[in-house]
């Protein structure tokens, strides 16, 4: 029904305002009538009383000294009271006394309250209750508020009567009647008031929201770097724009991001296709080839194919990696006999080059990891060990536990990596200018792993990272490099896949 928030905000709080204001209006109608009715009979029974003492009085001056009427008639004289009517009845309900018809009362009054009129069905009405007890209060309906009416028991000259107080209630009734129309004037003008109030200060804290709205849908790819003004850092809208501001951040990072790696995965993949190109065209060109070149042709070829699904499928690893879907499956495995299997596998690579590979074990180590992903990671930095260490180098790797946990550490007596580049060679498609030169002939044409596209390291750090632990370059200068693998300690009862 109310589309805008503004609107809904209104009326719920014109709805609860209504409510408040009706309850408030009928307890303070109640409170009211009560105490007005209770000073009502309050003021009966004093007048009875004194009415009583009156009587008493007359009586006991009377000659002779048993007329009741008579003392009763002089004591309604003397309490004339206007919109207040007395009879006094014998114990048999018979009238002795009754104030109609005894001359107008002389005292100053504020009202001109007409007296009520006492018939003998009031009287009939008044008295019943009586029977009961020895006082009571009954109110007859009637015009202009009804009569309210007072009996109580008395014995005066040894004679037992009942004195009848009638007042009118049209005092009282109209006092309520004022009170009503004044309630019933203040609580819809105070609603109207309030919800306008309410509605117009809705529409100035709801202004950001409607800016904010019109900003966001103008943001768009090609301008995320747009933000949200931010009004009121301290209040809910405040919050909301900032957190948006921090979700465009976000957002604007992994965008470009992605823009990089399209731009660097199409720049790398470009290389190699272009290798495959000129060298299959030069091949087809020459139909006067011997054998041998191209069998030469063919092996570039190869090479080149090998090294292009190398890079496609690193791309492949790693874009599954980020969008949480490359399966990692833990299982209980000894660490210590990965790392020699991986060295056994790389031995010959490095015997190629004179370089001489050993592997220092400290016992072992039982951990859960996923095998092919760890083996990856292990051989990543094994093969750029090998490609980066001049030949007749020295590579060594070993295992051991730390408190830090199980630690792989692979060094070389390389030339190290420029400091400058410490902090990036973790990027994806991150080279160094060395690396970019290198020639691509150098591991001979079988193996691809010279000239790699940079996402060696990425996806090694990835693996780590999938195993809870982390990889590190803790040192690389003149004196050769060394990468940690760091992997928590945890324990062994549980199989999982991550
Ligand atoms: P690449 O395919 O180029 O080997 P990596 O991500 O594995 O990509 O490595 C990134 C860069 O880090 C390399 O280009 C190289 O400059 C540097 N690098 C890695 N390992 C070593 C090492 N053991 N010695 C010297 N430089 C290294």
């Amino acid at each position: 029904m109310f589309k805008s928030v503004r609107a809904r905000l209104t009326f719920w709080y014109a709805g609860v305002l209504t409510c408040t204001l009706l309850l408030l209006s009928l307890v303070i109608y109640w409170i009211v009538r009560r105490s007005i009715m209770a000073r009502t009979d309050a003021g009966l029974v004093e007048l009875a009383d004194s009415f009583l003492s009156t009587l008493n009085a007359e009586l006991s001056d009377a000659t002779p000294a048993n007329d009741v009427a008579g003392a009763a008639r002089q004591s309604m004289l003397e309490h004339q009271y206007p919109g207040r009517s007395f009879a006094v009845l014998a114990a048999d309900g018979r009238v002795l006394a009754a104030s109609e018809g005894l001359p107008a009362a002389t005292r100053e009054t504020r009202h001109n309250e007409p007296n009520p009129i006492i018939s003998s069905e009031a009287l009939e009405a008044c008295a019943a209750p009586l029977l009961t007890g020895d006082k009571s209060f009954v109110t007859l309906p009637g015009p202009r508020g009804g009569t309210r009416c007072y009996v109580t028991a008395f014995t005066a000259a040894r004679t037992p009567g009942r004195l009848v107080i009638l007042a009118s209630r049209h005092p009282e009734s109209e006092l309520l009647a004022h009170l009503r129309v004044a309630l019933g004037w203040l609580v819809p003008v105070t609603i109207i008031l309030a919800s306008a109030g309410g509605y117009f200060l809705a529409r100035r804290n709801l202004a950001p929201v409607a800016d904010m709205t019109a900003r966001a849908g103008r943001i768009g790819e090609s301008t995320l770097h747009d933000r949200l003004a931010v009004q009121n850092p301290a209040d809910e809208l405040g919050r909301l724009a900032t957190t948006f501001n921090r979700l465009l951040d976000r957002l604007d990072l992994a965008f470009e991001r992605q823009r990089r790696f399209i731009a660097d995965a199409s720049h790398e993949l470009r290389t190699p296709l272009a290798i495959l190109q000129g060298e299959s065209e030069v091949a087809l060109s020459n139909p006067t080839r011997t054998p041998e070149e191209y069998r030469e042709s063919l092996s570039v070829l190869q090479h080149e194919a090998r090294r292009l699904a190398r890079i496609v499928e690193d791309m492949f690893t790693l874009s599954r990696a980020d969008a949480g879907q490359y399966p990692v499956n833990r299982r209980e495995l000894y660490l210590d006999e990965l790392v020699s299997d991986c060295a056994h596998s790389v031995r010959t690579l490095a015997a190629a080059k004179s370089i001489t590979l050993s592997v220092e074990s400290n016992g072992e180590l039982p951990i859960f990891g996923d095998e092919s992903l760890l083996s990856r990671m292990l051989l990543n930095l094994l093969d750029n060990a090998i490609k980066y260490t001049p030949a007749g180098g020295k590579i060594t790797v070993s295992t051991g536990s730390t408190p830090a946990g199980t630690q792989i550490t692979v060094a070389d007596n390389g030339p190290g990596i420029p400091a400058e580049f410490h902090t990036r060679i973790f990027e994806r498609f991150f080279r160094s200018d060395q690396a970019r030169t290198r020639p691509i002939s150098s591991d001979g044409p079988d193996r691809a792993p010279a000239g790699g596209a940079g996402l060696g390291l990425s996806i090694a750090r990835w693996i780590a990272e999938a195993h809870h632990g982390t990889l590190a370059l803790t040192r690389s200068d003149v004196r050769g490099t060394l990468f940690t693998v760091t992997l928590p300690v945890e324990p062994l009862t549980s199989t999982s896949s991550d």
